[in-house]
């Protein structure tokens, strides 16, 4: 996503979408980003008729801006650590099999960047699952005096995947509209989106306004700015520190990102200031590794979608005003089963990947679209449904 006000013309709305009235698919996925891409493929794979929507095309959101780095999370303990050691063994699986174009393997250093940080590095590696070594010596080199002397780690393998040729691989042969869309509705056992029909959704749309109401989901959005750049050094490991910095390519090009920024909003008036953000990256990739004759090839920015406990989302979406307006007592929802809640027909959601999109998608598209067909539970842990029990309670 280049600049999204800018581009804001180019949106259509639902009753543009093309005519496909003749035909009904098995599922509609609203959002083109990485989750809904992964979710077309797993859906597919399983001979399933899927189609896209995005308003602005495949990759447009914060997906088009990733680096996108496949780590996992080098921290002492906790569900989203697990999760993500797990995830990032299958995504580099996932991907390695079946896009070994879109995906470049490379060592992975992860360097401490403070004393909280260190103390987590050593925790990780206290529980880790994962081979790891502390042998830098091939990348000593190019690093600095003060990354040199802190405290590090070497995983065997790292992945740095095409952002937007990956999300494109995945959704080739699947059907793509290009529309934005403002409602859905149910009728006589169907979604209808504009003509197209769908026994099923799936809403993929990042940090974009969810298209249903969901009064019991806030979404945290985090501004993110990456750079290529080419430099006469080469990098051979991906590096992470205090931010990541990619192995160099063939043609001596790198990535370099990506910055946090929690008060931008680009649906707001502020314009983003893209040299201050060239500053802060290349300041910031200083501190681990001496690049040499650095030019600013081309920038990248977009929203990060997080929830509000960190989890990523994957699941079917309560209806909260269906399940409030029942005989339904807040006060025993603690003894109330997941099961007993009104749910949207139908519809389900992957959202809040944060910074971890391109890690977690195909382990979690996956458990959706096995889901979806039947082949299995979800994690309770990550569905909508635990935002709505919280939201319920502050209701009672
Ligand atoms: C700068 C930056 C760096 C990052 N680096 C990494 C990294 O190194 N590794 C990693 O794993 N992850 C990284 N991420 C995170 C990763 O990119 C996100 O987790 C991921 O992109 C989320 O994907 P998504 O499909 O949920 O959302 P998005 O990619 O935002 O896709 C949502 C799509 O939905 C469409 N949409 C929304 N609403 C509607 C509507 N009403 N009608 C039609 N279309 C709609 C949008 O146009 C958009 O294309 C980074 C993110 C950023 C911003």
């Amino acid at each position: 996503m280049e600049n999204r006000k800018s581009k804001e013309h180019l949106t259509a709305s639902s009753s543009n979408i093309h005519n496909q009235t003749l035909k009904i698919f098995d599922t509609v996925i609203i959002g083109a980003g990485i989750n809904g891409c992964t979710s077309a493929y797993f859906l597919s794979q399983a001979n399933q008729n899927v189609i896209l929507i995005d308003q602005e095309g495949i990759a447009a959101g914060g997906s088009g801006a990733a680096g996108a780095f496949i780590s996992p999370k080098f921290t002492k303990g906790g569900r989203l650590k697990e999760l993500l050691e797990e995830a990032y063994l299958f995504s580099l699986d996932f991907y390695t099999k079946n896009f070994p174009e879109q995906i470049q393997i490379a060592k992975l250093l992860q360097i401490a960047n403070s004393d909280e940080n260190e103390a987590r590095l050593n925790a990780f590696k206290e529980t880790t699952t994962l081979d790891y070594s502390t042998d830098t010596s091939e990348v000593k080199s190019i690093l600095t005096p003060y990354a040199k002397a802190s405290a590090s780690l070497v995983l065997e393998k790292g992945g740095v995947v095409d952002a937007q040729v990956m999300c494109q691989a995945l959704a080739e042969g699947i059907e793509l509209s290009r529309a934005k869309v403002d409602e859905l509705s149910f009728k006589d056992g169907l979604w209808q989106v504009g003509d197209i029909k769908a026994k099923r959704v799936i809403l993929a749309t990042g940090s974009y306004d969810i298209v249903v109401k969901m009064p019991y989901l806030e979404l945290r959005r985090v501004w993110g700015h990456r750079i290529d750049v080419k430099t006469s050094t080469k990098v051979p490991y991906s590096i992470h520190h205090h931010l990541s910095i990619s192995p160099s390519s063939a043609e001596g090009t790198l990535a370099i990102g990506a910055t946090h920024n929690l008060h931008f909003n680009p649906f707001g008036d502020e314009v983003y200031d893209l040299e201050a953000g060239h500053k802060e990256l290349l300041e910031k990739a200083a501190k681990s590794v001496n690049l040499e004759d650095v030019e600013v090839l081309k920038d990248y920015v977009g929203l990060r979608s997080g929830s509000n406990d960190y989890l990523p989302i994957v699941g079917k979406v309560v209806d909260a005003e269906k399940t409030m307006d029942e005989d339904f007592k807040v006060s025993k929802i603690k003894q109330i089963d997941d099961e007993c809640f009104s749910y949207f027909p139908e519809l389900y959601m992957i959202n809040g990947t944060g910074g971890y999109g391109f890690v977690l998608a195909p382990l979690l598209a996956k458990q959706l679209s096995e889901h979806i067909l039947g082949q299995g539970a979800l994690d309770s842990d990550l569905t909508p449904t635990r935002f709505f029990r919280r939201w319920a309670k502050r209701q009672g």
